[in-house]
């Protein structure tokens, strides 16, 4: 346990100010010192997330934000585009199904470009959603989300984005890109522990909220917009403590100064890689994450076992592919505060392990 490096896309290595953070004592979340902690958070996610809307804090990892944005949003029937590429587009599809809507799945291959004239051809004048992701965590394929916000911006569909692996590492302008739900966690470029998710709200979004009729309690919006800067429910007090450290670290370091870290730090990765022989995932490079990085299985090597000898013999794990390719690609990420250090010692020992195995 003591040196495991942890490279993978979720949740991410968490700094030390942020594990003092969560050490101090617990206070109560309704004191006015708590709840001023609490607000002073909120507005400050509002510029990590680059909106004027509020932003609203789940107790409750990136799913629960996910399911907030739909079951908010979508009464029985109401018709739903999910954009899917991996295994997190396909979680969207699946809770809007659950919650009763009309589903188009608008399917590309996992690890290919999204295409946009797919999209325009599938939009109706009644799709009420549409749901995407910015950051395929599972295949480590970036979508164009401001093109596909820009496609939306004049019609009554709310555009929802799933930016949890994304936000806070990689550009995302919420209100620019016409983007009305946008969700994100803590676990992944945050580098914060497990266990908070994030939601913005646009104004169009909360016209149909209030319309809503499907049954919901722990995570109705509306509950939450009510009692801000209060949360409906019992407030994770060291999480907050936990999330003040963490926007503490990113203005020490400034917004656009850490974007332009874990660009570069991403470019390092495929650099690196490509030395090493290991081929990209994703179909073509300009579409590829700037905070996790996805190969293919390097030929006759068991990706499966690759894995658990990083673990065993090194104490680094990184993570393999979901659903259909599982033992055909491994992921690396490179988020929060891992740099080309961590990168080298990542690669390094997998460069040992495959001269072994071979
Ligand atoms: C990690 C992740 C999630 C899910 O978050 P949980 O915290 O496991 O609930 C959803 N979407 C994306 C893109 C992710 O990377």
């Amino acid at each position: 346990m003591e040196n495991q490096l942890l490279m993978t896309p979720g949740p991410t290595i968490v700094p030390e100010k942020i594990l003092d953070a969560m050490a101090k004592p617990v206070i109560h979340h309704r004191t006015p010192e708590f709840v001023s902690i609490f607000q002073n958070c909120s507005e400050r996610l509002q510029k990590v997330f680059k909106t004027q809307n509020g932003v609203y804090i789940f107790a409750g990892t990136g799913t629960a934000a996910m399911e907030a944005s739909i079951c908010n949003t979508i009464s029985p029937g109401d018709k739903v585009l999910s954009i899917v590429s991996g295994k997190f587009s396909e979680r969207l599809r699946d809770i809007a199904k659950t919650y009763g809507a009309n589903v188009t799945s608008l399917e590309f291959e996992w690890g290919s470009e999204i295409k946009l004239d797919r999209i325009k051809e599938a939009l109706t004048e009644d799709t009420k959603l549409v749901t995407s992701v910015h950051n395929e965590t599972s295949t480590g394929v970036r979508n164009p989300i401001q093109k596909i916000g820009a496609l939306l911006k004049d019609t009554d569909t709310l555009f929802m984005v799933d930016a949890i692996s994304s936000l806070a590492g990689d550009k995302f302008e919420t209100d620019d890109w016409d983007v009305d739900l946008c969700i994100s966690g803590s676990q992944k470029c945050m580098a914060l522990p497990t266990g908070l998710s994030f939601i913005s709200v646009s104004e169009d979004a909360w016209g149909v909220i209030e319309q809503n009729k499907n049954p919901h309690y722990y995570l109705d919006l509306q509950k939450y917009r009510k009692k801000y800067p209060q949360t409906p429910f019992s407030t994770p007090v060291s999480l907050i403590f936990a999330l003040e450290a963490g926007l503490d670290l990113i203005d020490e370091e400034g917004f656009e100064k850490k974007l332009a870290r874990h660009h570069k730090v991403a470019n390092y990765a495929r650099n690196k890689s490509k030395e090493l022989g290991f081929e990209l995932f994703p179909e073509k490079e300009e579409i590829c994450s700037n905070t996790l990085s996805s190969f293919k299985q390097v030929p006759g090597i068991d990706t499966g076992e690759l894995i658990k000898r990083l673990n065993s013999d090194f104490n680094i794990r990184i993570a393999g592919g979901q659903a259909h390719l599982k033992g055909k690609i491994f992921r690396i990420a490179h988020m929060g505060i891992i740099g080309e250090k961590e990168l080298d010692v990542t690669f390094d020992a997998i460069q040992d392990l495959i001269n072994k195995l071979k």
